[in-house]
């Protein structure tokens, strides 16, 4: 899927600045204890990135509570990860949009199956898209989630990305409280 895009390291950059403006976001919100935040991140190795761009994708922002009766995590939202899944969070979404230009396979089709589970039934079924879906007239096809999302948004196939990306960030972390699996 890489290759089909214009430029790749645009596209990356962008995920990385977005991520760290939700880190930031996140570090000012402080502790629910009042703590204040210490970033903690998690070394992270990605699948489904070309080599060169590893670096971009080699560490999960997070922090940690400074209080040290509390110390509780806090990750924020990403547009890199998908919760903990190994793939990063742009070739689980392209995998699962079939429509999309993916002219070769970057996951075993088994896993991109376990994916499209997840879209069609935990994720129809969360919170999220319950609050979600009432911003989207008319509303997107369930049925054939997350390639009816991409589609909904303007642009060429990194911005449509990008801004699907941005739309599932909540979802990506557990202590945003909806957690994700696999
Ligand atoms: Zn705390």
């Amino acid at each position: 899927m890489w290759h089909t895009l214009d430029n790749v390291e645009k596209f990356i950059d962008s995920l990385v600045v977005a991520d760290e403006q939700l880190a930031e976001v996140e570090r000012r919100k402080g502790c629910q204890c009042g703590g204040r935040l210490h970033r903690a991140d998690y070394p992270r190795k990605a699948r489904g990135v070309p080599g060169q761009w590893d670096r971009a994708f080699a560490q999960r922002f997070s922090f940690c509570c400074a209080e040290r009766e509390c110390r509780r995590r806090r990750t924020p939202p990403s547009l890199r990860f998908f919760g903990r899944r190994v793939y990063v969070a742009a070739v689980v979404v392209a995998c699962c949009a079939t429509t999309l230009p993916t002219t070769r396979a970057v996951a075993p089709r088994r896993t991109v199956d376990r994916w499209r589970q997840f879209f069609r039934h935990q994720f129809v079924d969360s919170r999220f898209w319950h609050h979600a879906r009432a911003w989207l007239m008319p509303p997107v096809r369930e049925d054939a989630l997350p390639g009816s999302l991409v589609e909904r948004f303007a642009g060429d196939w990194a911005t449509r990305m990008y801004q699907t990306l941005r739309f599932l960030a909540p979802i990506t972390t557990f202590s945003a409280g909806s957690p994700m699996e696999g």
